[in-house]
């Protein structure tokens, strides 16, 4: 019989009429011939309110009662459920986290899933019931109540539509699907009916929240297929699966207001200094966003990152730690700046989407400051007032408000149905481990600098146009924030055409009359990829320390959800490869 997981998040289960109605769409479901497994939010706004009468006692509430404060929400949610279902003639059982079984490690508050028992499920779902899970909620080794963090009961519908085998996890919100960038900001964004798991990580983290990341992380390593769809209408909604919606190279766009950019200018560029920093800021527990080391010149090298704009005044303070201690010149930083982002997969394949971006937001004359991209996904830091122009631009030049003509079907390939055989076996321990795919060294790579490129709105668009006018395929491109008035741009390219874009280069900074590029023909690229990226912080900065362990100079790093880049050395690179290899060989799957 065909197993169908539903989610309900806290506005679909607001009030008890709401909770009918959630209990009407589990009914119509069972009547379709599925087993069903129902798993709620607490009611509402129930979680902020927990949290703010401890808050009202004391501001450093004890961790392990406030999971057993805040898990009461999704107490009251499945008892109610079971009632309403019960009230239609329905047999429905609730179950807590304890009483499925899930098992998580000992970090109150943020907890991760470590197993998943679904024995007791099984036994209600063959007698008929439907089953109603307490989202948000587990217990751990010694039977304390713990939760997985605000937002975590997508994050559980997936975990046990993943254990459960289930057909489709569906979402229900209070938006209708997965747009093409937020609707609020830009009326004329269009729902798609389809996304990868790779693209909807890229947007979950770029503020995009439909979802909360982890859950996606989950789906994409079981694969689950997601759908996520409106508790308050009966349309259609996103499907979340391996295969993008269509071939196009962009998705979706989406922009991250709140943020501040900070550069610790003239870094000694040596190994490990960047790994110091980055190690010193998640001491101070600031999440770094944009992360741009740019080529050292004279044996400098600056470093900006971003941050959310709340945290600068804390950042400034380990900053100002930092600079002494690796002897860097100064730090500079700008507050009030947007990051706006394009992702899709098609990317990987298709050039000339930067110069496209790039293009598109000179046109509305707005200044670029900082630019990152990865294999999916190309940001660009511009001011906070220029966000919303920049972002409809974006959204226009790649016509996402336009149905693509070429849709993708959802079937999720045989590979995949196989994969997920096999990890359904092994899931019952490690649910959440990270996931490394791949650690790979790229050694056809140079590396072209720009030094001194013109601060000023058009500049990377005409480089980068140009560029791709000569046939040149560019890999990474790092922009760093400018300073007098100039910017400096790094990018990559296969070496056997090297020349061709030196020559590109040197036409440009002749017209700019600045500096000549400068370029190394042997660079290497190394390549962390998996899932989880993100969500287990302490990734790059391993990666950071093993290659400064190894005394391997990091030049030019980009980050994404799903991996992590570093430029070095050509000649570091088989070493570097190695140590990652050896690092990492207990993730790698
Ligand atoms: N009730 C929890 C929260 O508000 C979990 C959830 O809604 O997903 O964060
Ligand atoms: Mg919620």
């Amino acid at each position: 019989m065909p197993l169908i997981v539903q989610k309900f998040g806290g506005t679909s289960v607001a009030d008890p009429q709401k909770i009918l109605g959630a209990a009407r769409k589990a009914i119509r479901a069972a009547q379709s011939g599925n087993q069903v497994v129902v798993v709620v939010s607490a009611m509402g706004k129930t979680t902020d309110h927990l949290i703010s009468l401890a808050n009202e006692i004391t501001d450093r509430p004890n961790s392990r009662e406030m999971d057993t404060l805040m898990s009461s929400g999704e107490q009251i949610t499945i008892a109610l459920m079971a009632i309403a279902l019960e009230s239609l003639g329905y047999k429905a059982v609730s179950m807590t986290g304890a009483q499925i079984g899930i098992k998580t490690d000992n970090t109150h508050t943020k907890a991760r899933i470590k197993s998943i028992s679904t024995d007791s499920m099984k036994r209600a779902l063959d007698a008929g019931k439907i089953v109603i899970a307490a989202g948000f909620q587990g217990i751990n080794d010694n039977g304390d109540i713990t939760t997985l963090g605000r937002g975590g009961s997508d994050t559980s519908a997936v975990a046990l539509a993943a254990v459960l085998n289930a057909d489709e996890c569906e979402i229900y919100t209070d938006v209708d699907g997965v747009y093409t960038t937020d609707p609020r900001i830009l009326p004329e964004a269009r729902k798609v009916s389809q996304i990868s798991y790779d693209e909807m990580l890229e947007l979950a983290s770029l503020g995009a929240g439909v979802m909360h990341s982890r859950s996606i992380e989950f789906a994409k390593k079981f694969g689950v297929t997601v759908h996520v769809r409106s508790s308050f209408s009966d349309s259609e909604g996103t499907l979340i699966v391996a295969t993008p919606e269509s071939d196009s190279p962009v998705a979706g766009c989406a922009v991250a207001k709140n943020e501040a950019r900070l550069t610790l200018v003239g870094v000694p560029d040596k190994p490990g200094n960047a790994m110091w920093l980055f190690s010193r800021i998640a001491e101070a527990k600031i999440a770094t966003d944009m992360i741009v080391q740019n080529v050292g010149l004279e044996g400098r090298t600056d470093i900006s990152f971003t941050i959310p704009a709340t945290d600068l005044t804390a950042t400034l303070d380990v900053l100002n730690i930092v600079l002494d201690e690796i002897g860097a010149e100064r730090i500079d930083y700008q507050e009030k700046v947007a990051k706006v982002s394009v992702v899709g997969l098609g990317m990987e394949s298709q050039s000339g989407v930067a110069e496209k971006m790039f293009r598109a937001i000179s046109k509305q004359k707005i200044n670029i400051s900082m630019i990152t991209t990865s294999e999916i996904k190309i940001s660009a830091l511009v001011s906070l007032e220029d966000a919303s122009e920049t972002l409809r631009a974006v959204h226009s030049t790649f016509e996402l408000q336009k149905t693509p003509v070429n849709l993708n079907k959802p079937e999720t390939s045989s590979m995949q149905s196989i994969s997920k055989v096999e990890l359904n076996v092994a899931q019952i321990s490690g649910m959440e481990d990270i996931v490394i795919e791949s650690i790979n060294l790229d050694r056809r790579q140079a590396r072209i600098t720009l030094p001194e490129v013109p601060d000023k709105p058009g500049v990377a668009a005409e480089m980068f146009e140009r560029i791709a006018d000569a046939g040149i395929i560019v890999d990474m491109i790092v922009q760093s924030c400018g300073r007098e008035g100039k910017a400096m741009i790094s990018f990559t390219i296969p070496r056997d055409i090297l020349q061709k874009a030196l020559n590109v280069a040197n036409e440009l900074t002749k017209e700019w009359g600045s500096i000549k590029p400068q370029f190394n023909a042997e660079v290497a690229i190394l390549t962390v990829r998996g899932t989880g990226l993100r969500s287990h912080t302490g990734l790059a900065y391993r990666m950071f320390k093993t290659l400064a362990d190894g005394n391997i100079n990091v030049n030019v790093i980009s980050t994404s959800e799903r991996s992590i880049s570093i430029t070095v050395n050509d000649a570091s690179g088989e070493n570097g490869l190695q140590l990652l290899k050896k690092e990492f060989a207990a993730e790698i799957m």
